[in-house]
């Protein structure tokens, strides 16, 4: 599709919105959810494939629930920049209204369960022939959404697709993952950004665009206490809640620093050699 209808849409004098500049990624790819409050509130659903975000508009934003399907309609590509933008686009320009990143992380096709995290090409080839079937299955690593999902076109012409959860260890049927309002990128909600408030700094400390999504640098850290299973009279399930057998053996902790590997244990021994 390229970027061409990107560009044809908006005025780069008045839009705070980013022209398509030469950004290239590595690594695994990127996915972003941006909470889009346009003439009507939606969650724009981009994913990184050649150089571009692919992207739909979804009025009803993405679920956890894997019976809702949510209708997801195809718009224009937008540039790998677009990834970071938040912020006001200004009245009388196109999708005038307040624009937050409201998930990234990295994303992988997953069909037969096969991950493909760290083959970036085989990945994409993977993505194109889903995108011209017309039925896209993918593993989300992102701060919000996370587990398998599937984009599926609804009819052969037209742009209309349903995203959907697919029914594994992350589905979650009642939970409502949009109440978790708050941009990944700055802490704001749509509400600040209309408010010009400014974006939270412990949230975008240093955030480099160019390293994963969401992350915020930090010191090395010496030790860190890994989780430890607790009691529970009754099994649960809970939203935001992820339950996993406890098996016996040693809690390992692995650091990786310029490209050595510790391992510590529990205590903080280092065990590296056993
Ligand atoms: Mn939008």
């Amino acid at each position: 599709m390229g970027l061409e209808k990107y560009r044809e849409k908006r005025d780069f004098q008045r839009t705070s919105e980013p022209p398509p500049r030469a950004e290239v990624n590595k690594g695994s790819l990127t996915f972003v959810v941006q909470k889009h409050h346009a003439r009507q509130l939606h969650y724009d659903f981009r994913l990184e494939l050649d150089g571009v975000l692919k992207s739909w508009s979804v009025p009803k934003g993405p679920s956890f629930d894997p019976e809702a399907k949510h209708l997801a309609v195809m718009v224009e590509d937008h540039p790998l920049e677009y990834a970071t933008f938040e912020g006001i686009i200004p009245k009388g320009e196109y999708g005038a209204g307040e624009v937050i990143v409201w998930d990234s992380g990295t994303y992988s096709p997953d069909e037969g369960g096969r991950f493909l995290f760290s083959d970036r090409a085989t990945a994409e080839e993977q993505m194109r022939r889903g995108l011209e079937k017309g039925k896209l299955s993918f593993f989300l690593r992102g701060r919000k959404l996370k587990g398998s999902w599937t984009l599926v076109k609804m009819q052969k012409r037209g742009n209309d697709w349903l995203l959907m959860k697919h029914r594994d260890d992350y589905a979650s049927p009642g939970s409502d993952i949009l109440k978790e309002e708050q941009s990944v990128a700055s802490g704001r909600t749509v509400e600040d950004v209309r408010a010009k408030r400014l974006p939270d700094t412990a949230v975008v400390t240093q955030l480099n665009p160019k390293q994963v999504p969401g992350a915020r640098p930090a010191p090395f850290p010496s030790a860190i206490a890994p989780m430890l299973a607790s009691l529970a009279k009754s099994p649960f399930s809970h939203p935001g809640w992820i339950v996993e057998p406890k098996r016996d053996g040693y809690r390992i902790i692995a650091h990786i620093r310029d490209g050595n590997v510790t391992l510590l244990s529990r205590r903080g021994n280092n065990v590296t050699e056993q």
